[in-house]
């Protein structure tokens, strides 16, 4: 009975190991998209900053071409005024140069925004040049390290399952379907639950001493009284171990 309380034990610590290994896997896609998302948030803020750039570069050219069509229509308002004919005609040329001069004064001062705005953008491109320069790499190299551990997750998880196997089919048959049956039935998939400070350390039900005092010997299947786990107490040696390892 110790030998087969021991199988059940290694049973479920493999059987726990084979459940976090399946929940790793299952959330394997949902995680490597957030891991995704996160390098494509940075990438955004980054791509949104350099739009900024382009556009103030964009409107500034614009707004020059808009000052050198001014100073031909500017030029062409000279021409009238000097050649006026009459005091009408000169106070109309010169309404006109007047007009185009403040628009001309207008766009520069809007020039002279655009270029203040593109300084900004440039420092802040340039103090996150690490980041831009880097975050490609530092994307496929998290991306990299996520997929290992995930092929090495599956790797060990086909190794368990074998293991599983290997020591199911070694216990008694009846003890084999009592594991079962607990393990599917209960959430946690816990069938053997240790005795921590002498309350079942899956229900925290306190034990009688006698039932401790059974448990401790470990020479039959004693099964908690209210959640109707397997119990055991680690051995000394055996928690010695654990504690090594
Ligand atoms: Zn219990």
């Amino acid at each position: 009975m110790k030998a087969d309380l021991e199988k059940l034990i290694d049973l479920q610590k493999t059987d726990t190991n084979i459940r976090r290994l399946k929940k790793s896997i299952e959330t394997a896609e949902d995680r490597r998209a957030s891991i995704e998302q996160e390098f494509e948030q940075h990438a955004f803020s980054i791509r949104e900053i350099q739009g900024n750039r382009d556009r103030l570069h964009a409107e500034r050219a614009e707004l020059e071409k808009q000052i050198a069509e001014n100073k031909t229509y500017l030029e062409r308002a000279d021409r009238n005024l000097k050649h006026a004919q009459n005091q009408k005609e000169y106070e109309t040329a010169m309404r006109e140069t007047d007009a185009i001069q403040k628009q001309i004064a207008a766009f520069e001062t809007q020039i002279i925004e655009k270029m203040t705005g593109i300084e900004e953008v440039e420092k802040e491109l340039e103090s996150r040049a690490d980041e831009i320069n880097t975050l490609d790499g530092k994307r496929d190299e998290a991306l990299a390290a996520f997929d290992k551990e995930i092929d090495a997750a599956r790797i060990e998880l086909a190794g368990e399952d074998k293991k599983r196997n290997e020591v199911f089919v070694t216990l008694p048959a009846q003890l084999a379907s009592v594991y079962n049956r607990m393990a599917q039935r209960s959430r946690d998939g816990i069938a053997v639950a240790e005795v921590v400070n002498g309350s079942c350390s899956a229900c925290f039900m306190s034990l009688r001493p006698q039932m401790q005092v059974e448990v401790k010997r470990g020479d039959q299947i004693i099964t908690c009284e209210s959640c109707t786990r397997i119990l055991y107490i680690a051995s000394m040696e055996s928690k010695a171990a654990v504690t090594d390892a």
